[in-house]
């Protein structure tokens, strides 16, 4: 199952303990994914959602917050990857329709407004409400694992104008970008994205994601080690085949007679212990030098090695 469809579940079940806050997230439902049309004399109120537990959910709001009994109907899409829909409707009369109008913003023509109601969304329990309501019918999210992406398909420009402004009162600087004929509000930054997850209540959601994140992190310091680490036995290796190769060629016109002092010893040593550091090298003198000192004592090797080699 996707990670999208994990956090819509958790948030499905989250039917937080405010009627405030039950009404705005039922408002968010209504403008991202309601429809209201007049049959008859009646109004027809209806959510078309894409996940079962959503419409459950919303099944249970219209029924706690305003007494509505509605009715559920699976579908099947043809032409979409997301075969399975789920409308939830409920018939209403005018005086209905009034009292609904707390959760659902109407346009001038008596449709549903794309727009968000801010008045209804006042306190900030409201907020989060309304924006765990956008996510359960129009968010998405990516695995943890892979990039970091989480997303609200909108409508029109003005609802997704209205949610870029709701997610900046929260410190979310969304992205907004065209995509067929939607426009998409995202966030690509983990820590962006763990903060909202935070805010709409999926606590489950964000603990599994921090953890992949920590993971990842210390999957990427290890590897950046163990480059730096392959980088600098690389170096180690090439400077002790030069040295080598610099001391032979030395010893085939000289003999080993030839070094001047203490610079024979580490010249065997260096020969015989092709693969060992300078450190490795150092503890191998006697007396015993440190790291620093061999280094010292290599180079003024070196030197002579490289003036020998250039005098012939
Ligand atoms: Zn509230």
């Amino acid at each position: 199952m996707s990670f999208s469809n994990d956090v819509r579940n958790e948030l499905a079940r989250e039917m937080g303990a405010k009627e405030c806050c039950q009404k705005a997230e039922l408002s968010a439902l209504f403008m991202s994914s309601g429809n209201l049309s007049l049959k008859d004399g009646k109004y027809i109120l209806s959510l078309t959602l894409d996940n079962a537990a959503t419409a459950r959910k919303a099944f249970k709001l219209l029924k706690n917050v305003y007494g509505l009994q509605s009715t559920v109907n699976v579908a099947t899409r043809r032409f979409f990857r997301k075969n399975r829909y789920y409308t939830v409707s409920s018939e209403i009369d005018a005086k209905e329709l009034t009292t609904l109008t707390h959760s659902i913003n109407l346009n001038r023509q008596g449709g549903i407004s794309s727009r968000i109601n801010w008045a209804l969304i006042g306190k900030s329990c409201c907020k989060r409400a309304y924006l765990r309501g956008l996510f359960l019918s129009r968010g998405f999210i990516n695995r943890p694992e892979g990039s970091y992406h989480l997303e609200v398909i909108c409508n029109d420009s003005k609802m997704a104008g209205d949610i870029q402004k709701l997610m900046g009162l929260y410190d979310l600087p969304a992205g907004m970008v065209e995509r067929k004929n939607n426009l998409v509000i995202y966030l690509k930054e983990g820590e962006k994205i763990v903060d909202f997850l935070r805010l709409v209540g999926a606590n489950k959601a964000l603990l599994d994601f921090e953890n992949v994140r920590i993971l990842k992190s210390v999957r990427n310091n290890v590897n950046r080690q163990v480059n730096c680490e392959t980088a600098n036995l690389a170096k180690t290796v090439d400077a002790s085949l030069r040295q080598v190769e610099l001391i032979k060629q030395y010893v085939e016109t000289s003999g080993w007679e030839g070094f001047p002092g203490n610079l024979r010893e580490l010249a065997i040593l260096r020969v015989e212990y092709p693969d060992y550091s300078l450190k490795e090298l150092g503890a191998m003198l006697d007396p015993p030098l440190t790291k620093s000192g061999t280094a010292y004592r290599m180079r003024k090797l070196e030197s002579m090695l490289e003036q020998a080699a250039g005098e012939q």
